[in-house]
């Protein structure tokens, strides 16, 4: 594939332009690609657990993301002045928003859907020094009319950033349909309609990394009801869904759990944690959700958010107490994509460092 799709392809004059990059980045879209395709074939067969992986598609001429892969081969380098030096491109200057920890592995140049670049190196670091034990575990229940609902009677109302930007974002899209297509002006507002939506996503990251953070460094054990995101973004609740991101704000709970020497566990989504009672743990049926606080039979009145938050601890803490033991030297994890924080206030420079791995 390596000889025909690059070698042989930039001796041709409709690719000679493939020989205006480093030869390491075809390449290691070469391996994407392997990869793309060997994670597909694993699904097919059964190898591969989880959800099914589709077969690789052609970028879309319309995708706005792009991204190119420099490993130590392609002989990247950072310079003594803070710029980075790339095969065939030049010296960039950088803003760094901390110091590599370790000399990077590879780079990868993003171009989002704005115009913005960043620049994303892969590190291998030692483990992070574990936080101070906690005292308090904590349960957390997600839902629509509270972002979260912890078993200590906290609430944290939902930020609607995407529905507070609604107004702005239909404006920009309805002045970006009226726009030519192929005319200029329609690529200047297919960029700010990214903008928008980029900040949206940003502020959403920004409020998220603040709130899993403080609940990982004042909790032990953070346990958390597993929602079926996908089912309920299907559903008339999608965009409040989608708004809400439970999924980014549960990953994160997770590394940062895995990072600071915490237990962090997802409980079984069946259970039926707002129909117990946190008290007697009698099941009292199903409740619609406009019963916000119900008495059980036992005579415990209930606020429904806090009691399942409750029953979530309970049910964390019960999964939990055999292999407690097997939690103090968790293994080493890989910082998901776009999450690179280290200390927990440096939760707003995740800017140019996007991918580190930790040993
Ligand atoms: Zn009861």
């Amino acid at each position: 594939m390596s000889k025909r799709v690059i070698t042989r392809a930039k001796a041709t004059p409709e690719r000679v332009w493939l020989g205006e990059v480093s030869a390491v980045v075809l390449q290691q879209a070469l391996a994407d690609l392997n990869t793309a395709y060997r994670n597909f074939f694993a699904s097919v067969t059964g190898k591969r657990k989880g959800r099914k992986v589709a077969p690789p598609r052609f970028r879309s001429r319309k995708d706005n993301r792009q991204t190119v892969r420099f490993t130590r081969n392609a002989r990247f380098a950072v310079l003594g002045n803070g710029r980075l030096r790339l095969p065939k491109i030049g010296d960039l200057a950088v803003r760094w928003s901390r110091e590599l920890p370790a000399e990077p592995s590879s780079v990868t140049i993003v171009k989002d859907a704005t115009g913005r670049y960043y620049a994303s190196f892969v590190v291998t670091t030692k483990r992070d020094e574990s936080l101070p034990t906690a005292e308090s575990e904590v349960g957390i229940d997600l839902g629509l009319t509270h972002f979260a609902v912890l078993s200590d009677g906290t609430k944290v109302a939902a930020p609607k950033f995407l529905r507070q930007a609604a107004r702005r974002l239909a404006r920009l899209q309805k002045s970006l349909s009226r726009k030519v297509k192929g005319s200029n002006n329609r690529k200047k507002a297919v960029v700010k309609v990214a903008r928008a939506h980029a900040k949206v996503a940003d502020t959403r990251r920004d409020w998220q990394h603040k709130l899993s953070t403080a609940i990982i460094r004042d909790n032990q054990a953070v346990y958390v009801e597993d929602l079926c995101v996908t089912g309920l973004g299907r559903t008339r609740l999608a965009k409040s869904v989608h708004d809400a991101g439970w999924a980014g704000f549960t990953g994160m709970l997770q590394y940062k759990a895995d990072r600071y020497g915490r237990v962090f566990a997802r409980i079984d989504r069946f259970a039926p944690t707002s129909q117990t009672c946190s008290e007697c743990g009698r099941i009292d049926g199903p409740k619609p959700l406009s019963v916000r606080l119900w008495t059980c039979l036992c005579g415990a009145t209930h606020d429904r958010d806090i009691n399942a938050a409750k029953n979530v601890l309970a049910a964390g803490q019960a999964d939990n107490s055999n292999d407690r033991g097997a939690q103090v030297r968790p293994a080493s994890v890989l910082a998901p994509r776009r999450e690179a924080v280290t200390h927990p206030d440096a939760a707003r420079s995740t800017r140019s460092v996007e991918r580190v791995s930790a040993l």
